[in-house]
């Protein structure tokens, strides 16, 4: 039995389990050139290759349609052809053969300017690697075929890796590398699965399918287990989920302090079954729709009517209110189907408002969308990583040529719709008594303020200890944001992870937090201390929070606190 240790957990809860261990390392391509003589066992192993790939994809073509596309893509007689030739004119290894024969076919794809011819290249990208785990012997499936309960355990995982797991297989998921606010974090919370990143010797202790207990209570990775251990945390398990329960009896009541001030407590979602769950729970409005989740898990840019039809039943399903957060795509989030430029700092390259105002037909099918949506509930438009109020006119004057489409098409919508921004640049915090005076509400996005106010990378271990939104820095820059959109008479919610963090809960609604939005798990707790808290003396707490010089005197004026 060994302990692995972190000292802050991304999502609590306990899971028991055998772990998949995603590895990716070994899929490069033998090099070596063959001999004229090895040519046919070369093409033997293609073959080989081919045939139990085929079975692979005819039981997975079942499930799904984007399978049997493949299916028919790893038969093509073109592929073969290409990989033969290689092996046969060129002394290839099949290897090699494969990987260039297949970068060939990607990169015809990714030349042609139908879209949807486009998007094959993800396909033929797939294909590759299935190949090449059976050249190489490799017998793990890939993330897209998990099919047991398993504990995931990964150096990192991105979003694109997490869109790809059948998330009901999944009990739990550990990291070597990540921060709290990584997007494996933001997703466990989502789906209340617990998660420890960070979590140093991981990938060099664990194996696939060892038995492990993920204590995301205490931060805990324990491997191998002793008997005692595991009665132990069957214990810990259930008065665990005891306590959730009797918490989530409070999740329905309203979020008003002993001394009557009331805010909004509203759930984080990245997709409709999140909606779904939310509005089960009682919780009434829904503060961030990551909207990007939806273009990720496809396999081309959704069409306006696909949108539609989510946004419509979410805002169906949540009549109270519906935030969409409009594509924040770039940073550590791809497209399966879309080719980005590499880049050498990601986070400040090309990244959400960025991408949707120069790719301005696929944010018009999202405007128009979300605009027909309106019409069935009380839906607001929110854009994501503004810097300058000339992004933000820029935007509004797309939307408003889809308004004026939509009004020239008889199409209904609500045309008063409220349009807001996350307030998440130090950019925007700076200027931000002008932008208070050109939108209808600021949501302010502590997990991208936090990293750039701070120049932290949210998503990297090495400097995760100084990743902290209790920085004064980050403390001030929201009371600012607050001050500057109560001025104007504009609400303030905030949607960064921070909102759903007890610690903060005193010191937000001291500051006059209009609106508190975060996974929905973390609701009940939120809600049971506004509840017993009073709104005077949190105010009284915040102001010399504000004051304070350091983080740690930050924390220690909050946790001094005294309802
Ligand atoms: C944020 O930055 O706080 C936020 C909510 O957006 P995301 O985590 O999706 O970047
Ligand atoms: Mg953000």
């Amino acid at each position: 039995m060994k302990t692995l240790l972190v000292e802050k957990t991304a999502s609590s809860g306990f899971a028991m389990g055998r772990t998949f261990v995603v590895n990716r390392s070994n899929l490069n391509p033998d090099t070596y050139r063959i001999e004229a003589k090895d040519t046919d066992a070369e093409i033997a192993k293609y073959q080989k290759a081919v045939q139990e790939a085929t079975a692979q994809l005819e039981a997975l073509a079942k499930t799904s349609d984007i399978f049997a596309a493949h299916l028919e893509m790893v038969q093509d007689p073109a592929l073969y052809a290409g990989v033969a030739d290689k092996i046969i004119s060129e002394l290839q290894n099949v290897q090699l053969a494969v990987e260039n024969t297949t970068a060939e076919f990607a990169a015809i794809f990714d030349s042609m300017d139908d879209e949807y011819m486009k998007e094959r290249s993800a396909d033929i990208r797939d294909i590759r690697n299935r190949l090449m785990r059976s050249l190489k012997g490799i017998t793990q499936d890939a993330l897209e075929e998990i099919h047991d309960k398993v504990i995931l355990v990964a150096e990192d995982l991105t979003p694109s890796d997490t869109s790809k797991i059948n998330l009901d297989f999944v009990l739990g998921f550990a990291t070597e590398l990540g921060g709290v606010t990584s997007h494996v974090s933001i997703i466990a919370r989502n789906l209340e699965l617990p998660a420890l990143v960070g979590v140093k010797g991981l990938m060099e202790e664990v194996k696939n399918d060892d038995f492990l207990i993920l204590d995301a209570a205490n931060g805990k990775v324990i491997l191998q287990p002793d008997e005692e251990t595991i009665q132990k945390y069957k214990v810990l398990e259930e008065d665990y989920r005891k306590r959730k329960e009797e918490l989530e009896a409070l999740s329905s009541l309203p979020a008003t302090t002993i001394d009557g001030r009331s805010v909004k407590v509203y759930a984080n979602v990245g997709n409709l079954e999140d909606v779904k769950k939310a509005a089960d729970r009682g919780i009434e409005g829904i503060g961030l729709f990551r909207s990007e989740f939806l273009y990720m898990k496809n396999t081309h840019f959704p069409t306006e009517e696909e949108q539609f039809e989510v946004y419509k039943e979410a805002a169906i399903l949540c009549p109270k209110e519906l935030i969409i957060r409009t594509l924040d795509i770039g940073g550590d989030k791809s497209l399966p189907y879309y080719t980005f430029e590499r880049e050498d700092n990601p986070f400040l390259g090309w990244r959400a408002i960025r991408i949707s105002l120069e790719l301005e037909n696929v944010f018009k099918a999202q405007l128009r969308a979300i605009l027909r949506a309106s019409a069935f509930g009380k839906v607001k438009i929110m854009y994501p990583m503004i810097i300058s109020l000339e992004e933000l006119l820029k935007a509004n004057s797309i939307l408003s040529t889809c308004k004026n489409e939509l009004t020239a098409e008889n199409i209904p919508f609500d045309s008063n719709i409220k349009v807001g921004i996350m307030i998440e640049t130090p950019a925007s915090v700076l200027c931000i008594e002008n932008f208070a005076k050109y939108v209808d509400f600021f949501s302010i996005g502590t997990n991208d303020l936090t990293q750039y106010v701070l120049a932290v990378d949210r998503g990297n271990k090495k400097i995760a200890k100084l990743y902290d939104s209790f920085h004064p820095a980050v403390v001030q820059s929201i009371q600012r944001i607050i001050e500057a959109g109560h001025k104007e008479g504009i609400e303030v919610g905030m949607c960064g992870e921070f909102a759903g963090d007890e610690n903060a809960a005193i010191l937000l609604l001291g500051l006059g937090l209009d609106e508190f939005s975060m996974s929905a798990g973390a609701t009940a707790n939120i809600k049971n201390i506004i509840r017993n808290t009073s709104y005077e003396k949190a105010k009284e707490c915040a102001e010399k929070a504000v004051a304070a010089f350091t983080t740690q005197e930050v924390k220690d004026i909050l946790s001094s606190f005294k309802k």
